[in-house]
């Protein structure tokens, strides 16, 4: 099984892409909807993170306030830090479970924090969806109702573009129409079929 990792900035359009990849039949794992997943209650990232931060962080159902847990990890560095310790750790190891059970000869991990939690090689090929970073903030605040300077913030939090493009193997710019990004999925999808194949 080839496993190839989509990564990309905010807002850069990297569901899009997986979108495109798993109407040609590839299974798409997705690192944020896993990170959720494993913090549902009962679930093991959940209980680590209520013994870490105890039960001020859990809403009036007993789930995790999940608005909360962001407010005090923003505000400091030495939780967030606790917080991703605990997360990432279990996140990469279901994506790894995933992985084993997947169908066909090659799969697509999301994974919108690979570079910034260092695991560049627990994927064999690096996919990066690129665009300019006034298209990102612009597309951000139309989908989530942020502020230009919020989104920025996000932005300057992640890698720089530079540092994304020069770890991957291939790029897609998107940056116009999303229509135009089928040809080049097209051509993606049989390049790393052959690659699966050899
Ligand atoms: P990411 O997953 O990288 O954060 P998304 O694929 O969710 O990015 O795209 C961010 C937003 O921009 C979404 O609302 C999406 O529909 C929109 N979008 C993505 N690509 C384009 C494009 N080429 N042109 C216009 N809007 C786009």
């Amino acid at each position: 099984m080839l496993v190839v990792g989509l990564t990309g900035g905010i807002g850069a359009g990297k569901s899009t892409v997986a979108r495109m990849f798993a109407a040609r039949g590839i299974e798409v794992f997705d690192a944020d909807a896993v990170a959720h997943r494993l913090l549902e209650p009962g679930q093991p990232a959940f209980k680590a993170v209520v013994r870490a931060f105890g039960s001020g962080i859990l809403d009036a159902d007993g789930g995790l306030d999940r608005a909360a847990l962001r407010r005090r990890v923003f505000a400091e560095p030495k939780s967030r830090r606790r917080l991703e310790g605990i997360v990432h750790p279990l996140v990469y190891a279901e994506l790894a479970r995933l992985v084993l059970g997947a169908a066909g000869s090659y799969c697509l991990l999301c994974v919108p924090l690979l570079l910034e939690t260092g695991r560049r090689r627990f994927v064999d090929r690096l996919l990066v969806v690129d665009c300019p970073e006034t298209v990102q903030i612009e597309r951000v605040v139309r989908r989530s109702g942020l502020q230009p300077e919020e989104v920025r913030a996000i932005i300057a939090a992640q890698v720089s573009r530079s540092e994304r493009l020069a770890a991957a193997d291939d790029v897609i710019v998107n940056a116009a129409d999303p229509a135009s990004l089928e040809a080049e999925v097209d051509a993606l999808h049989r390049r790393y079929s052959v690659l699966a194949a050899a």
